[in-house]
């Protein structure tokens, strides 16, 4: 068997722990190539450790000096390569065949894109690129012999049940996709229960371990709008084509809806690694680590709507989705900032909304039709949001 040699980009985050895990299963099969991570430096030395990949990648010049001094104690002769350059170096470099990019937010734009120029197989975790960019990232795909293969679970799932090879989903007789939501910690709460929640609570998600910033998503319900605008891109549907299903239990990854009244679903326990171990290996199967699902254990499983009412960030993500242009980029950076003061205890936990609310409406929305555009409506949404945190601050 071909030793195929990976870089994971956010190695260090939930998702990157858990690719690392499934990995460490196959040695015939992966080796680490590269490992990048931004403040957990200790953690980072320790997969290196572990790994012994060629290259680690940290953001600022003072982590790459405690990570050195670490290394050097550690026995990894991983060289230390500094800044989104180097991120971008260990994405496209000839040695590497795939890519799990698992940094989080708009930081993993650029390495996620350099991975894809380089015709790598492409692990999307960092859902946030395609709702920035989607344009300009599935227009560099379609120009590359790369493969991207979604690791979202729902996303994943949706692929898992349709056909291979598939380009038109019309033409294989899709008729809609059913996008699963746990609905979060606060499922069945009302804004005004809403109101006082701690950045504790919003992070105790039911059924996944996850990041923080993807913590608060779900508890929001942007995640599932994040997610919509996602597979729009990957699936090629329109917003409209999509429906979101909030299935407390998180059993049913999602479903796809067939012209004949077929509907196909994935199903399987909340466990990260299935999925990254599905697009790893794929077409093959490879063990995950994840226990087989006993639905005799699970027994129920309920759907229901989702409540767009007390959750207006889903509405707001659709909102996005349907106008298109820089939208969504705008809707991505504004929440990305109030979350991040959410976290800081700046804000609270149902203003996160009113930040993202108020730069959708003062922004005039235009076509990005370059990442330098994307950038700037980007980094304009950016300044409108924190300047919106600092007005409800004071
Ligand atoms: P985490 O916060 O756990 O990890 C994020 C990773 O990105 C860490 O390695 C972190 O480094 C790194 N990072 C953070 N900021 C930067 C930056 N500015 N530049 C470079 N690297 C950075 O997030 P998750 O693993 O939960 O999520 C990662 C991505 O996967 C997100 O886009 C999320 O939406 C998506 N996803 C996650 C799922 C999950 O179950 N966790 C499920 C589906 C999608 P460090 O920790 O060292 O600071
Ligand atoms: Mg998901």
């Amino acid at each position: 068997m071909i030793i195929q040699q990976i870089t994971v980009l956010g190695a260090t985050g939930s998702i990157g722990v858990s690719t690392l895990d499934v990995v460490a299963r196959h040695p015939e099969r992966y080796r680490v190539f590269a490992l990048t991570g931004n403040t957990k430096v200790s953690v980072l030395a320790e997969q290196c450790r572990k790994h012994q990949p060629k290259y680690a990648v940290v953001m600022d010049v003072e982590t790459a000096e405690q990570l050195r001094g670490l290394l050097a104690t550690f026995q990894s002769s991983a060289e230390v390569l500094v800044g989104t350059d180097a991120l971008c170096a260990v994405s496209s470099d000839s040695q590497v065949d795939i890519v799990m990019a698992a940094i989080v937010g708009a930081a993993g734009l650029m390495p996620t894109l350099a991975a894809v120029n380089a015709n790598k197989k492409v692990l999307l975790a960092n859902k946030e690129s395609l709702v920035m960019a989607g344009h300009l990232f599935m227009e560099a795909l379609k120009a590359s012999s790369s493969v991207l293969l979604p690791i979202d679970s729902e996303h994943n799932a949706i692929f898992q049940c349709l056909p291979q090879k598939t380009q038109d989903l019309s033409a294989v007789g899709v008729s809609k996709l059913l996008l699963s939501a746990s609905g979060g910690p606060f499922r069945g709460w009302t804004v005004n229960q809403m109101r006082d929640v701690t950045p504790a609570q919003a992070c105790a998600h039911p059924n996944w371990m996850m990041g923080s910033k993807i913590s608060v998503d779900s508890a929001t319900l942007m995640n599932k709008g994040l997610e919509l605008i996602e597979a729009c891109w990957l699936f090629d549907m329109h917003a409209d084509q999509i429906e979101i299903v909030v299935h407390p239990q998180s059993i049913v990854h999602s479903l796809v809806q067939y012209i004949d009244g077929s509907v196909i679903a994935q199903l399987g326990n909340p466990d990260m690694r299935t999925p990254i171990a599905h697009a790893l290996a794929w077409p093959e199967r490879i063990d995950s680590g994840v226990k087989s699902l006993d639905l005799f254990d699970v027994s129920r499983l309920e759907f229901e709507r989702p409540n767009i009412v007390d959750f207006p960030c889903l509405e707001l993500a659709c909102e996005a989705a349907r106008v298109g242009l820089d939208a969504p980029a705008i809707l991505n950076a504004s929440n990305e900032i109030a979350v991040q003061a959410f976290l800081d205890e700046r804000i609270g936990f149902t203003q996160i909304a009113d930040v993202v609310k108020e730069s959708m409406s003062s922004a005039i929305f235009s076509e990005p039709r370059s990442l330098l555009a994307v950038q700037e409506s980007d980094t304009k949404a950016r300044s409108l949001a924190a300047a919106y945190v600092l007005r409800i601050e004071s």
